[in-house]
């Protein structure tokens, strides 16, 4: 990876690893940054949430049910030591764990020293950000990415505002198209630019478009799943697709198993939108993809995800209540994580705030849908096949204006959820973080400040912009660009 210089240009030359990173740096082999910080509470030793066991009694609710919750720690230090957190809770709590351990003979005595020279933070210390749906920023889109070069710029403009793991999402083109970014997008990621790929489409309603083509649209076909699969090298970690289409959540005529099984075979999340389906259909489909994650043996928190919630789906209408309102109620049971953009440009302030408040922050994951015009001036810009404007910050395709992609950070859905829709700053940073790595399978190794987990930070100030980020221990930035 590469580093901000002082003058806020980017720089990667010749700086390829986290050791070499830290020295440019000068940043100590161990640090520790003291502050208000978003913790899990399982880090505080006061014992994992226990609200899984309240859930109505379904599959994944016994799965989710090891599950902690991130919680607001006014006076919360974090220990780093390379590219690793080793300990992290509040702070008082946290020396006199290591006085402890120091009169027993058992405490390393620089783990003490770190915890005495810890730095005081004013604003707030975060876990690094997770978006699992974006399309780009910085003025680069991922599928329209054709160099490696293109694929960081992006990752970077996400990177500098806080977002730590990244997964590309592509839109609906044509298979060669896809199979040509997803090659691409799977060398970003064996380079750990990326933490995966998500594919919205090509299997998607053409009632339910928004910005996807059309044209480009094609029925559920497993052989595509398979290829693009074979060609991410198992960086392909979520795939959106509409429920009600033929062979997605039950066979087909003949032995092919449905698409949801293909799918989870694979280590694909389903995650289901740019829908027209019924509430049942939705409803079968989330078990059916449900029932295949668990047989494929994918871990706890690996449930299928609604993609942008409300977004591109048939509208709730009180005869006729739609994917929307069936997915609010599989959340709400522990089946399903549904995206929101929460930006207050894609839903009402107060939307967000009513699914919070009816699912549980644990099943919602924010996301930023962001294009290339995310960090950019107005202007024109694509989207795959599809021209965008974008004017006052909203991006809509140029011909005909459908909402086409969001131009935040997933930082600035996090600001928008807390102060515009009044969600509990743990509880946002939450969605943002803890819950998209569960989703990927991944929050053993990032998504929240716990021991154990990549040195993943974001220290912002009290109204939430980013000014120090670092991941896994190398710091990204030191001040925001603007
Ligand atoms: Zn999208």
């Amino acid at each position: 990876m590469g580093v901000w210089g002082s003058d806020g240009t980017w720089n990667n030359a010749g700086v390829t690893n986290a050791a070499s990173f830290s020295a440019m740096y000068d940043l100590p082999e161990l640090w520790a940054v003291r502050g208000p910080g978003v913790l899990p509470v399982e880090a505080l030793g006061d014992g994992a949430a226990s609200d899984a066991r309240e859930e109505r009694g379904c599959l994944a609710a016994t799965r989710d049910s090891a599950r902690v919750t991130l919680r607001l720690v006014q006076d919360a230090v974090i220990v780093v030591r390379g590219a690793e957190i080793i300990a992290a809770g509040d702070y008082e709590a946290a020396v006199g764990a290591q006085r402890g351990l120091e009169k027993a003979g058992l405490g390393d005595p620089a783990v003490g020293g770190a915890l005495r020279r810890a730095r005081r933070w004013d604003g707030y210390i975060l876990p690094g950000l997770v978006d699992l749906h974006c399309h780009g920023g910085g003025g680069a889109s991922f599928p329209d990415a054709v160099t490696l070069e293109q694929v960081i710029e992006a990752v970077m403009e996400h990177l500098s505002h806080g977002t730590t793991r990244l997964i590309a999402s592509l839109v609906t083109d044509s298979p060669d198209i896809l199979l040509e970014r997803t090659e691409l997008l799977a060398t970003a990621c064996d380079r750990e630019f990326l933490e995966g790929i998500h594919l919205e489409g090509p299997f998607l309603s053409p009632q339910r478009a928004g910005a996807q083509d059309p044209a480009k649209m094609q029925a559920p076909n497993a052989a595509l799943v398979q290829a693009v699969a074979k060609t991410a090298r198992g960086w392909f970690k979520t795939m959106t697709i509409a429920p009600e289409l033929p062979g997605v959540a039950e066979p087909l005529d003949g032995p092919a198993p449905p698409l949801v099984e293909v799918l989870a075979a694979a280590g694909v999340v389903p995650s289901f939108g740019h829908t027209d389906a019924s509430a049942e259909q939705m409803g079968r489909a989330v078990v059916a993809a449900d029932a295949a994650l668990v047989a494929a043996g994918a871990g706890f928190g690996r449930v299928a995800t609604a993609t942008h919630l409300f977004n591109g789906m048939r509208p709730i209408h009180h005869r006729d209540p739609g994917p929307a309102l069936e997915a609010i109620a599989q959340a709400a049971s522990g089946r399903m994580v549904v995206e929101l953009i929460a930006d207050a440009v894609h839903l009402a302030p107060r939307t967000a705030r009513d699914v919070f408040a009816a699912v549980g922050p644990h099943h919602v994951a924010l996301v930023t849908d962001a294009m290339a015009a995310a960090g950019m001036p107005d202007g024109t810009y694509q989207l795959g096949p599809a021209a965008v404007t974008v004017a006052g910050g909203v991006a809509r395709l140029t011909d005909g204006g459908s909402i086409a992609g969001g131009t935040a950070h997933l930082i600035d859905v996090v600001r928008s959820a807390w102060r515009a829709s009044g969600i509990p700053l743990a509880d946002a940073v939450m969605a943002a973080s803890l819950v998209p790595a569960r989703v990927l399978g991944r929050a053993d190794s990032f998504g929240s400040l716990a021991a154990g987990r990549a040195a993943d930070l974001v220290l912002s100030d009290s109204g939430l912009r980013p000014l120090e980020v670092y991941a896994g221990g190398i710091r990204a930035i030191s001040t925001v660009r603007e």
